[in-house]
């Protein structure tokens, strides 16, 4: 990992090493404000372990990543990271969104983690203890937390796989929460292999790119115009 101010972040032929090759075995893409990367790469082609060598986690075998940030830790500081498996580490889903921003000065209000569970579908979850809750509720919460720390100043949005287990209209709804946030000029990586429908309210253009294992080594960049947002949007999703 190597630190730049002038980039959100740049990975170039990528590889890391696993016990049957690498995977991912040559990724290239570069996130940028307002934009959302698709990683698509099929399970086992590495999404999760490119973006856990995004956030200093693994080192990779070849290639580069340069983010930026002066250092790993204020890197972490702008980095939002919805994790496939979310760990927690408080006992009820407030306190959870609390400890999120507890690098942050000031800790949340009541209406910020209201807002930012509400865009999760998680509202009615913020009293609960986290050990009561489903898998999809627990992704929600993820989510909530995820969007509280970008509320608070992260620049880029990390997803993988954040609709995994959730039913069709709640993924929708929180895809419409991500999109916002692409809109308001974070940087988003979104790891999944689900197609998903974006609710068909009307939005912003942004752009939307897609990476695929090894072939195309550069990301596809399109751009969309507001006419053909939704179109755009659902078809890049269900590449
Ligand atoms: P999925 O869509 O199933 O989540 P993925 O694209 O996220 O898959 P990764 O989790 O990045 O894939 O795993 C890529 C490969 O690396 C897999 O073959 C996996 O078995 C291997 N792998 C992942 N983590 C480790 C680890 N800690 N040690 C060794 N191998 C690992
Ligand atoms: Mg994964």
């Amino acid at each position: 990992l190597r630190f730049s101010g002038d980039v959100v972040a740049e990975v170039s032929d990528l590889r890391v090493a696993r016990r049957d090759g690498f995977a991912p075995d040559g990724l290239s893409l570069s996130l940028r404000p307002g934009e959302i990367v698709r990683l698509s790469q099929p399970s086992g082609g590495g999404k999760s372990t490119a973006i856990a060598a995004l956030l200093g986690f693994v080192s990779p075998a070849s290639g580069s990543i340069v983010v930026g940030a002066s250092d790993l830790a204020a890197w972490r500081r702008i980095v939002a990271w919805v994790p496939q498996r979310p760990a927690f580490a408080a006992t009820t889903v407030a306190e959870e969104l609390r400890l999120a921003v507890s690098d942050r000065n000031v800790p949340p209000t009541i209406e910020e983690m209201r807002a930012v569970a509400s865009s999760a579908a998680a509202e009615h979850l913020l009293d609960r203890k986290i050990i009561e809750l489903s898998t999809g509720e627990r992704q929600r919460v993820a989510i909530a937390r995820a969007l509280l720390r970008v509320k608070r100043g992260a620049r880029v949005l990390l997803l993988d796989e954040p609709t995994a287990h959730l039913d069709s209209a709640t993924a929708s709804q929180v895809m419409r929460a991500v999109y916002d946030v692409a809109n308001d000029g974070v940087a988003v990586l979104l790891a999944t292999h689900r197609t998903v429908r974006v609710s068909d309210e009307p939005v912003q253009p942004i752009r939307v790119s897609t990476t695929e294992a090894n072939a195309p080594r550069k990301p596809v960049r399109v751009r969309i115009t507001r006419r053909e947002l939704l179109g755009a949007m659902i078809g890049a999703l269900a590449l």
